[in-house]
């Protein structure tokens, strides 16, 4: 027999700076994830509450996060679900019930690990804060210290980026703003999925026309908190790991660029050719699109740099703003 099955188990609350602990779950690490302390007595029946702590291990940091995720005056209490085999520390106070509410006597029986103490006080080295989850590191980041997978829409107060499979469900619209902002459709379809587009520290990014760079440097022209900044903010977050969020990109990218392709056949004239990329821009009439193709196509490489960068844009009617009375 070893030393900590020759001890005598620890049936009281683990005092801490947190309160009573009556309840450790651990991970297969030996990572707490859940922790349960017990308030009270309260009141003349002099009943025990619950506090509920959540935490995780961050490899990156090599600690674990916490924070106090609920609480309320129930008994410590955990109940049975079939394909669940926690490795627990637990309190004499915790009691242990099915979902009908009976008492399960047999914990070993269930395939459960019962521990005998706590591996270590939950709360001793660990960080107060909440992290969010990167599927590409696989590992959790504080919030207030994230990977380049994902930052924080201030817009919402949420965290997002290719790091997130909820984000890649939801980032369609500022992605495609941004591209459409930036004009960069067709040149990101080409880079992305050959890697061209990659700088050397393995962060997406990809230059469009002469001056114009879409990656770490934001563009200055793009304000900040709308749409096509978190969009753009997402693609400089995608690298040769975001696999899952390069593939759903470049499916919007085939979205867009179908919808380019039909509006420029039609003939619409939407379409004018901008000069001087240095300075205020001079456009032309509206045109269709063979029209200021066929007119940008004509001029020399001389003429092009004479003007100041030429390029061809759509001009969208903006929607007439109602002002407060
Ligand atoms: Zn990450």
């Amino acid at each position: 027999m070893d030393n900590e099955s020759r001890k005598a188990p620890q049936m009281e609350p683990l005092k801490t700076a947190h309160g009573d602990v009556v309840l450790i779950h651990y991970d297969a690490d030996n990572h707490p994830f859940g922790v349960q302390t017990r308030t009270g007595p309260h009141g003349p029946t002099k009943h025990y509450g619950t506090d509920y702590f959540d935490f995780v291990w961050s490899r990156r940091f090599g600690c674990s996060y916490f924070h106090e995720s609920g609480g309320g005056p129930l008994t410590p209490v955990v109940v049975f679900r079939d394909d669940w085999k926690p490795t627990l520390w637990a309190a004499a106070c915790v009691e242990f019930n099915d979902e009908k509410g009976a008492s399960i006597e047999n914990l070993a029986a269930l395939g459960w690990t019962r521990l005998p103490a706590p591996l270590a006080n939950p709360f001793e080295g660990a960080i107060e804060g909440r992290c969010e989850y990167c599927e590409i590191c696989n590992d959790w980041l504080p919030d207030d210290s994230l990977c380049a997978h994902l930052f924080e829409d201030e817009r919402f107060g949420e965290v997002v980026g290719p790091g997130n499979a909820e984000s890649i469900a939801h980032a369609k619209d500022e992605v495609l703003a941004a591209v459409r902002r930036l004009g960069c459709a067709r040149t990101l379809r080409r880079g992305l999925p050959k890697g061209h587009a990659v700088w050397d520290d393995g962060v997406f990014g990809v230059t469009v026309g002469p001056s114009r760079s879409c990656g770490r440097s934001f563009p200055a022209e793009i304000e900040r908190d709308t749409p096509a900044e978190v969009g753009l903010r997402w693609l400089c977050a995608l690298g040769v790991k975001t696999t899952k969020a390069n593939a759903a990109v470049l499916a919007w990218l085939d979205e867009l660029i179908a919808e380019q392709d039909a509006r420029r056949a039609s003939g619409e004239a939407c379409y004018v050719v901008c000069e001087n990329r240095y300075a205020k821009p001079r456009r032309s009439e509206l045109m269709s699109w063979d029209d200021a193709h066929a007119y940008v196509q004509r001029l020399s490489p001389k003429e092009w740099k004479a003007r100041g960068g030429v390029w061809i844009a759509r001009v969208v009617k903006s929607v007439a703003r109602k002002e407060a009375a």
